[in-house]
């Protein structure tokens, strides 16, 4: 079946907004002020990231897939959405590095390329997809054995209503209304679930938090109540 794992009202809310990707000002701003602190993560998780064939799950503008692309990793960048990738190409030419972007879901791509992958990053996404669980299978067929595969999301719980929903839609304003549906947030305790079922092992579980008053975000293990990070790795055969 074509796409099924696919909610388009999700996606045409980021093509609503393709353009400004770029833009630190805009309703992106959020993602470009976490980004150093994921690429960072990512790059300790992976073992480093030059040479490393990379595929960005759910790749946006391309703010992640530029990052590794520019710290010396081979990135294919697959979305939905095809304006964000339209966005993201143009980039390149202001960046002039180098990113495959393709229209593809992680499902099919897995199809296409099991085992082909020494990174997987998947962020800020599975909390926008039907059925994350599926995505999460087909991050584990895309990596080969031995690789790492990486994951962003929302946890599901009071504070994390109050922080990523009434905090940044509407008191702070950081996100535009409606970007979050709570019952889709995801317990780190159900991703690693689907971690193992997919065949992974769950390596690091980090917490990112975002302090109103400084208005910075740091990555804290100690704290994964709303925006977390999850590394896994894909045993050796
Ligand atoms: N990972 C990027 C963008 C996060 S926004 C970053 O963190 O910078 C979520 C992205 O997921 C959007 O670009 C949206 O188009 C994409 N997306 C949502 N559902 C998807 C699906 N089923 N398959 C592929 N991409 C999807």
């Amino acid at each position: 079946m074509p796409h099924r794992n696919v909610d388009h009202a999700e996606i045409s809310k980021f093509e609503e907004l393709a353009a400004r990707w770029w833009d630190p000002n805009s309703e992106f701003r959020p993602l470009h002020e976490i980004n150093p602190l994921r690429l960072e993560y990512v790059e300790r998780q992976a073992g480093g990231l030059a040479g490393k064939r990379v595929v960005d799950v759910g790749c946006g503008g391309g703010l992640l897939a530029e990052g590794m692309a520019a710290r010396g990793a081979e990135v294919t960048g697959i979305d939905m959405g095809g304006s964000n990738l339209e966005v993201a190409r143009l980039h390149l030419l202001e960046s002039g590095l180098e990113v495959e972007y393709r229209q593809i879901s992680a499902e099919r791509l897995a199809e296409e390329q099991a085992g082909e992958y020494d990174l997987v990053t998947c962020m800020e996404m599975l909390e926008h997809v039907p059925d994350p669980a599926s995505v999460v299978r087909a991050c584990a067929e895309l990596a080969r054995p031995g690789a790492t595969v990486v994951f962003s999301t929302i946890n599901r719980n009071p504070k994390a209503y109050l922080f990523a929903i009434v905090g940044a839609e509407y008191l702070l304003r950081l996100l535009p209304k409606g970007t979050h549906d709570y019952s889709r947030f995801i317990r780190p305790s159900e991703l690693d679930r689907w971690i193992r079922a997919a065949g992974l092992r769950t390596r690091d579980l980090t917490g990112m938090t975002y302090n109103p008053l400084t208005r910075t975000y740091r990555l804290d293990p100690g704290d994964v109540d709303v925006n977390y990070l999850i590394a896994a790795e894909k045993p050796d055969a």
